[in-house]
């Protein structure tokens, strides 16, 4: 159901009312809701009309078009990636997106993405973890403290229970900036001068670095049996953050393989080298965890199916509050066939 009567008038969701909605609602409430939707949207995997993302590359970043859609609604995100952007005070990763009813291919929803992305990208690793990570993991280390890496904490917290969290960063003062933030939300943190100490007692290991080659962030001797590594970092050709062995090892769940095999770790594995489909694990299909000693891996890139479920929950609550502005973004004469004459009367 459209929220509003006119036909020209597009629910907007800005960066300050995304901000204010995730104030209103709580952070871990919102992840927690959102990794809802995506555990549905996933059980119905099957019903989506599914593409691999469109992705323009260039010798510092990317920038991406991700539609997904099924029998009632559309979405798509426009979403950039260039690690080099904090150099000139710009993020790493900004988005928007919107979301149509397909019955009349009229927008329903118009939203920032920035925000929700690191919203949906946490919700996503939270919710594979839920199948994967070893029961009762407490304990997180987190490398890579950039934009995502308080996002991540928050979900693993509200959907697992992680409450202790060991950071690692290149640069201590983004370490020094998480540790602030996740201080302050009430995690034990202890910032680790190396990756090597961040790994230590850590049952879940994500990885959310940024840096435009296939580097090497965690090596095959820092993961003990049992581990559950979460790796976001890795997500473009030319881009992957864990060594080679350390898939060779794992148990590797992924979004959608025609993308992931092309933008996440496994681009480093030949094509035909076995993996899973997550949406499978959550609709019951396939085990998660299979023992306790097995190591598993979210070699996560980001799938449009994730932005559609994001989009589909703001929109949800933007019907039961007042956050969106109205946007007049479709004309909308009084005859349709009239487009011109609307003109005409408005000089
Ligand atoms: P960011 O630039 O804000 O933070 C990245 C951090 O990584 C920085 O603090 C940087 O100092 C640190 N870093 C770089 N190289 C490192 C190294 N070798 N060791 C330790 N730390 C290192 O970026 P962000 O917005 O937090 O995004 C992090 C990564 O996640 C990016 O690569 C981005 O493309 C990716 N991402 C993935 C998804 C997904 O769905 N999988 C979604 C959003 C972002």
């Amino acid at each position: 159901m459209p929220a509003t009567t006119s036909l020209n008038i597009v629910p907007f969701v800005s960066v300050d009312a995304m901000m204010k909605l995730i104030n209103a609602l709580g952070a871990e409430r919102f992840l927690t809701e959102l990794a809802g939707y995506i555990e549905e949207d996933f059980r119905r995997w099957e019903s989506f009309h599914k593409t691999a993302r469109v992705a323009a590359h260039s010798p510092d970043g990317v920038i991406e078009l991700m539609p997904a859609s099924h029998d009632t609604l559309y979405a798509f995100k426009y979403v950039n990636g260039h690690p080099k952007n904090t150099r000139t005070g710009r993020q790493t990763v900004t988005a928007f997106g919107l979301l149509a009813d397909v019955a009349t291919g009229y927008p329903i929803l118009l939203s920032e993405m920035t925000i929700l992305t690191a919203m949906r990208t946490a919700a996503t690793s939270a919710v594979a973890a839920k199948y994967l990570a070893p029961a009762g993991a407490r304990t997180m280390a987190l490398i890579g403290n950039g934009a995502q890496s308080e996002f991540q904490a928050l979900a693993f917290r509200a959907l697992l229970g992680i409450e202790r969290l060991r950071l690692h960063d290149i640069d201590p003062a983004a370490t020094r900036k998480c540790a602030g933030n996740l201080a302050r939300l009430g995690f034990e943190v202890t910032p680790c001068a190396s990756v090597e100490a961040a790994v230590q007692g850590a049952q879940v290991i994500t990885t959310a670095t940024a840096d435009k080659q296939c580097a090497t962030i965690l090596s095959d001797n820092l993961v003990g049996a049992g581990t559950h590594i979460n790796a976001i970092g890795g997500d473009c050709p030319g881009k992957t953050e864990l060594h080679r062995d350390i898939l060779l090892r794992s148990s590797i769940f992924v979004e959608y393989p025609p993308q992931t095999r092309i933008e996440g770790e496994i681009q480093q594995l030949p094509p035909d080298h076995p993996v899973q489909e997550l949406w499978r694990a959550v609709a019951g299909e396939v085990p998660g965890r299979r023992s306790a000693g097995e190591i598993t891996l979210f070699d996560s890139v980001g799938f449009a199916i994730e932005d559609f479920s994001a989009l589909r929950y703001v929109r949800d609550q933007v019907v039961r509050t007042p956050i969106a502005e109205q946007l007049d973004m479709l004309a909308d004469p009084d005859d349709p066939r009239d487009l011109f004459g609307m003109i005409l009367r408005a000089a």
